[in-house]
């Protein structure tokens, strides 16, 4: 058989990967290494979306020019919802704006002093860990309970990253610390001052008609659809809400650089949207630009 023929890879349409974490915020891997294992899984398009942070994108965007992927300016923020916290994807964001470095910071700044929280109850439960051990794994990164877990892991605290969630660090578990949260509203207007469009992260079956309502009227203009923590049902409810309610649908793997996937997050090139889904941000957000 003709060997170089069976290499050939099958003519599809390209598929991008919206939701994804580098070393800027809690992945394991750098905005160029997640780049580069973009392109080795098909992808045409990414956006880096790390927590509270754009400081990534300009290295994957210089590393996508270099390899010839499309990459797209993305942020991750929390902020409050009726039943906790609710993740917010802002996509063409400047990397450059004083207003979205400032917020940002401000967010930072909590997240550190939050994570000197997890480690003062981590301490009072008998853990010997420092804070040391903590920013040591962020390496500057805004400060994350994946940090903490890695430090747990590397101190043999726990034997896996999931025992440091399961025995203290997820919700409800002892060293649980919640985040202060700013309005959806806030990042909301922040987002679309920017130029940048606002997309509702792994609602999953909190995204009933009423909460995607009343969200769109504080400014959403997008929801994620593809995402590994969303069964085919509601995949498919928040695709028909998408289209009653005139949300752009977005979705992504929310890899942040593991071997395996997990129920809330999948491997590089398991998720993927449409091309043309990312189109339609970017036409919106260079609306907003050209309204400005
Ligand atoms: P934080 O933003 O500090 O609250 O940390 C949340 C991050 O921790 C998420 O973005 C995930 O990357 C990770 N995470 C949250 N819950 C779990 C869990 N149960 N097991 C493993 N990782 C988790
Ligand atoms: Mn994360
Ligand atoms: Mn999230
Ligand atoms: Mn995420």
């Amino acid at each position: 058989m003709d060997d170089s023929r069976a290499r050939v890879p099958p003519l599809t349409a390209p598929v991008a990967d919206l939701h994804l974490h580098s070393t800027a915020s809690d992945g394991t891997l750098s905005p160029s290494e997640v780049v580069r294992r973009a392109v080795a899984a098909g992808l045409a398009a990414i956006a880096l979306t790390d927590h509270d942070t754009v400081a990534g994108v300009a290295e994957a965007s210089a590393e996508g020019r270099r390899v010839g992927l499309r990459v797209v300016s993305g942020c991750e923020f929390s902020v409050k919802a009726a039943w906790g916290e609710m993740h917010v994807l802002g996509y063409c964001v400047p990397l450059d704006d004083p207003r979205l470095a400032q917020f940002l910071t401000t967010c930072r700044e909590h997240r550190r002093g939050r994570g000197e929280a997890m480690v003062g109850a981590l301490r009072r439960l008998g853990v010997s860990i420092n804070q040391d051990e903590v920013t040591r794994q962020a390496k500057g990164a805004p400060i994350g309970r994946p940090h903490v877990a890695r430090a747990l892991l590397q101190l043999r605290v726990v034997q896996s990253f999931d025992e440091a969630f399961d025995r203290f660090l997820g919700r409800g578990r002892p060293a649980f610390v919640a985040k202060q949260l700013p309005a959806f509203a806030t990042v909301a207007d922040l987002v679309r001052a920017l130029g940048g469009v606002v997309a509702g992260a792994h609602l999953r079956e909190r995204a009933s008609r009423e909460v995607l309502e009343r969200l769109r009227r504080e400014g959403l203009d997008a929801v994620e659809i593809h995402h590994p923590g969303h069964p085919p049902e509601v995949r498919r409810r928040l695709s028909d809400l998408a289209w009653a309610l005139d949300l752009l649908p977005t979705g992504g793997s929310d890899w942040h650089g593991e071997a395996e996937a997990s129920p809330s997050h999948s491997t590089i090139g398991d998720e993927t949207v449409p091309l043309a889904w990312l189109d339609a941000i970017e036409v919106l957000s260079a609306s907003r630009r050209t309204a400005a």
